[in-house]
């Protein structure tokens, strides 16, 4: 069976796929890191949508369209943020890869690409995010057929480094 989780390395906006999810705070309104990038790739106009939205809870996660970017959706979560893991930051991670999945199955997802949520200003430890990561797409994907395929983008080496050693045994 061809493999339905992928790891890549760059840059989430240039990515041709159905949907990106993106890494956002509770405004929606955008912000630093990967969420500046999708909305200066995507233009105004998303920005001007997200207006609209009411903002997002933590763990919880809104779509839109993609606007100029190459995505045709962006699926916005907000992740949480790391607080010596008294706040049940695991579970807050979990819900944001399994309501982001849930949106892209409802949107007919073939393709999903996820950035590491809370893993840049949002301090979450890298290791353990990988691992709740990568287990709540596998456990998703062994109960649905949509998305078809979920990519990992990692930005910086060391979340390459962790996914591929989580993934690739
Ligand atoms: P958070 O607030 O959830 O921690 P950040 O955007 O600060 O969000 O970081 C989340 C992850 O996204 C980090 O691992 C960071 O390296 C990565 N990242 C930053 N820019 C991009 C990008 N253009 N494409 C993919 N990942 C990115």
């Amino acid at each position: 069976m061809e493999k339905r989780i992928e790891i890549v390395q760059g840059d989430i906006t240039k990515l041709q796929v159905d949907a990106i999810v993106n890494a956002a705070n509770s405004s929606l309104l955008g912000g630093g890191g990967v969420d500046g990038a999708i909305h200066k790739a995507a233009g105004p106009g998303l920005l001007e949508v997200c207006r609209l939205l009411g903002g997002c809870a933590t763990g919880e996660a809104k779509i839109t369209r993609g606007y100029k970017l190459p995505a045709r959706f962006v699926i916005h979560t907000v992740g949480p943020v790391w607080s010596a893991g008294l706040r049940h930051e695991p579970e807050l991670l979990a819900s944001c890869y399994q309501k982001s999945l849930a949106q892209a199955t409802l949107y007919e997802c073939k393709i999903v690409a996820f950035p590491n949520i809370s893993t840049g200003v949002y301090h979450f430890p890298k290791e353990m995010a990988a691992e709740i990561a990568c287990r709540e797409v596998q456990n998703y994907l062994l109960s649905n057929t949509l998305p078809e395929k979920v990519i990992f983008v990692c930005f910086d080496d060391e979340n390459l480094a962790i996914y591929k050693k989580l993934l690739n045994n």
